[in-house]
């Protein structure tokens, strides 16, 4: 099911709203994967962080092509004290839209104790910046339900890779965050959340595709890769009964409402 197959130029314009296209699995295709998604409608992209240690190379990435970044210490990367210093000076930086990825897994990296710290840190600088945040949450919701209560967010955030049921959902639309959403829908074992799903609120999805992880059901060999997010989102509309180009429309209003800095340029 290629993607190109489905889209024509002039089609709807949409945002990979979290994309590593700096890892070192996309290195090869990397040019063609930017020229097919561009081609297809593609007109952002977002790159979240995850260590500083990657930090200049997800730069050099997103100035190559004139995307954006988001920058933070992902939870499986909690370590090092300096980190924090380090990245401050990196949310200066003119492609920086966001605060992340950041937040808590219960089942990658360091025990939760560790990681909690270092999200308070993360939640407390986007507070003083008043930037959205990107939030990682696997298996430990209630601890970051209680974060978020705790420390609100002036420029709201969203929940990437966003999996549960219709009331945890609801408990984070209720805090301002919005939901990032990926191809996991596409496999046959995730009826549960597919029902969810047909039945959020499409002003307050986002369109990922978190490549090059969580590639889509149809896809078996290689990684995720951005130019597939018009199938996936194809799948979501036929999922929803919602006419693909409103979803398109409304999923990048929303992504341009939430990192209100993705509409300024930065030099490339
Ligand atoms: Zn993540
Ligand atoms: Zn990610």
């Amino acid at each position: 099911m290629p993607a190109s197959s489905h889209y024509h130029a002039g089609m709807e314009a949409w945002i990979d709203s979290h994309c590593h296209l700096d890892f070192p699995e996309l290195d090869a295709g990397r040019e063609t994967m930017v020229q097919q998604a561009r081609a297809d409608g593609m007109s952002h992209l977002l790159i979240p962080g995850v260590a500083v240690a990657h930090f200049a190379r997800q730069q050099a990435v997103a100035r190559q092509y004139g995307f954006h970044c988001a920058y933070g210490l992902h939870p499986w990367h909690a370590h090092e004290k300096d980190d924090l210093t380090r990245l401050e000076d990196w949310l200066q930086q003119p492609e920086c839209v966001a605060v992340g990825e950041c937040g808590l897994d219960k089942l990658r990296g360091p025990p939760l104790e560790r990681q909690i710290p270092l999200l308070e840190a993360q939640l407390e600088l986007a507070r003083q910046r008043a930037l959205p945040v990107v939030l990682h949450g696997v298996k430990a919701h209630e601890a970051l339900l209680r974060l978020l209560r705790r420390q609100p967010l002036p420029a709201g955030g969203v929940i990437h890779a966003f999996q549960g049921s219709a009331e945890l959902a609801r408990r984070y639309l209720a805090l301002g965050l919005d939901l990032g959403i990926g191809a996991a829908f596409t496999r046959p074992h995730a009826r549960r959340w597919q029902s969810v799903l047909a039945g959020l609120p499409g002003e307050r999805l986002l369109l990922e595709t978190d490549a090059p992880a969580l590639r889509p059901a149809w896809v078996t060999t290689g990684p995720n890769r951005p130019d597939y997010l018009p199938a996936i989102a194809e799948a979501l509309a036929d999922l929803r009964q919602q006419p693909l180009a409103d979803l398109l429309r409304q999923t990048r209003q929303t992504t341009l409402n939430r990192f209100p800095r993705l509409r300024e340029q930065h030099g490339s």
